[in-house]
């Protein structure tokens, strides 16, 4: 006979292996500054990422690394709280975090509410 205990653990595990650490891919449009973009989140089964908004060339960067590396890319600054990272493209410090948890429904740009985010479909790994 197996265990109660085991069924309780083997089940446990089958809940949060999938999809769970799939990133989703959005896309962003601002009906006032019409910004538009697509951004992912939530990171993959062997990564992780940031979704940032850098303000250098108006476009929205993932900063994505491995799990368990031991490199994991650090804020250059912060500005009223948001970490700012290194744009991988830009290589300037203006890459800001977005969306940010505390207020993730305004637009990046023009701070407008008036946005649609809108998954893409698209999961990745
Ligand atoms: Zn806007
Ligand atoms: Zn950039």
């Amino acid at each position: 006979m197996i265990p109660r205990l085991a069924i309780a653990i083997v089940s446990l595990l089958l809940t949060i292996s999938f999809p769970v650490f799939a990133g989703t891919e959005y896309v962003f449009s601002c009906k006032k500054c019409d910004l538009h973009g697509r951004y992912g989140m939530g990171g993959g089964f062997f990564f992780d990422e940031v979704s940032t908004y850098c303000t250098n060339k108006d476009h929205f960067v993932s900063i994505s690394w491995n799990r368990g590396a031991w490199f994991i890319p650090r804020p250059v600054r912060k500005d009223d709280g948001i970490p700012i990272y290194k744009c991988p493209q830009c290589k300037t410090p203006t890459a800001k975090k977005w969306p940010i948890e505390l207020d993730p429904k305004r637009c990046p740009r023009c701070r407008s509410t008036n946005i649609i985010t809108k998954e893409t479909g698209l999961q990745y790994d």
